[in-house]
């Protein structure tokens, strides 16, 4: 993943498959304007996989849904920004275009299949007509390759399988045919959605490793939007957090987890509860998700952050480089150097240390 920098209008270089510049989502609602998606740039490289990480609400879903143009647009507003996919701004793109663009070079993973697959078509039909449609193959070619996804995604008996309907198959065999779907056609990237949350652990587990080794088997970009950082240590290397509607943190994964630097992401870490020992209450990050209809005017983490200091209230934190290295983002005061922050306010005698661990990375993984 790098950083945006280029400006508008041109495209990134080749290697860059998904580049998101500022991108801004706004819905329109009776009380008033919800700044869902606000200021967002992150990019993904061909082949590289990306997690896009925070709570319910903080925009990663609809950051995911305007990238695939599938809002409905009112109430949402995409408002400004630019999103450049294999060398083309898809919100550029004529609806017939981005209809070809959609299912066949990105494919999305939802979180609970069911809603997702129509219970009166057959698998083999459903994923079939997929291939069909967006290949130009005749059906029977479309059915073959049905069947080929579903022995790739490890359905005993595809032939079998392909001409049930989804009820007949379990909560985990259904997220393997929306894998298979989502794979049929050789996407450059997908979008996987909460994959996993809908499903119980083991098989959560499963599921996780069979995108992971697909992932890596068919070469496709992957970018997995989650609520749990357990997922995201497991599947992917670059990792972006977002808090309400803006990204705070970006690096890789072993930065944003064995040394995070912005107190929302080490406050995130200190809350798994595999972190605290037998007997102790679990850490919580104190105070609520800011009021969409009245966002702070300073840093959106401020009312809830135990570091929070003079420049907080008022200035919104730049999402910089913390120590000159690009690949690396955070959105904090406490990471600019006092010359350069308002007023040259000076930083709490004790904020986080950044080169110690905030949890060992084991214990965030899956248990
Ligand atoms: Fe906390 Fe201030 Fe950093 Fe925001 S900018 S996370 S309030 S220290």
């Amino acid at each position: 993943m790098s950083d945006a920098v280029l400006g508008p209008g041109v495209p990134p270089p080749p290697d860059v498959l998904l580049e998101v510049r500022d991108l801004r989502t706004y819905f329109h609602v009776m009380d008033g304007t919800v700044p869902a998606v606000d200021g967002v740039s992150f990019s993904i490289k061909r082949g590289e996989t990306m997690g896009l990480v925070g709570e319910s609400g903080c925009g990663k879903s609809v950051t995911s849904l305007t990238i695939m143009r599938l809002l409905d647009i009112p109430p949402a507003e995409i408002a400004s920004g630019e999103i450049w996919f294999d060398g083309r701004d898809l919100l550029r793109l004529p609806e017939s275009e981005m209809r070809e663009v959609r299912g066949n070079d990105i494919t999305m993973i939802f979180q609970e299949p069911m809603t997702s697959l129509n219970p009166v078509f057959t698998i083999g039909d459903q994923i079939g007509e997929a291939v069909q449609q967006h290949r130009h193959v005749s059906k029977k070619a479309g059915w073959d390759r049905a069947v080929e996804m579903l022995r790739l995604v490890g359905i005993p008996g595809p032939e079998r399988r392909a001409k049930q309907y989804p009820h007949e198959m379990s909560g985990g065999m259904r997220q393997r045919v929306m894998i298979a779907m989502a794979l049929a056609c050789d996407p450059k990237l997908v979008v996987a959605d909460e994959p996993t949350t809908a499903l119980d652990v083991t098989i959560q587990a499963q599921i996780l490793e069979l995108i992971k080794a697909l992932q890596q088997e068919t070469g496709a970009a992957l970018l997995l939007i989650t609520h749990d950082l357990a997922v995201v240590a497991e599947t992917v290397q670059q990792a972006a957090v977002m808090y309400a509607g803006k990204i705070v943190e970006t690096g890789s994964v072993e930065d944003v987890i064995l040394r995070p630097k912005h107190p929302y992401t080490e406050g995130l870490l200190r809350s798994i509860p595999s972190h605290v020992a037998r007997g102790q209450r679990l850490n919580v990050i104190k105070g609520t998700v800011p009021n969409p209809f009245r966002m702070p005017v300073g840093c959106r983490f401020e009312p809830r952050c135990p570091y929070a200091f003079e420049p907080c209230h008022d200035h919104e934190p730049p999402l910089q480089a913390p120590s000159g290295d690009q690949s690396q983002g955070v959105a904090c005061w406490l990471h600019v150097p006092e010359a350069q922050r308002p007023g040259r306010a000076v930083a709490p005698a004790s904020p986080p240390a950044p080169s110690q661990p905030v949890v060992p990375v084991e214990s965030v993984s899956r248990q």
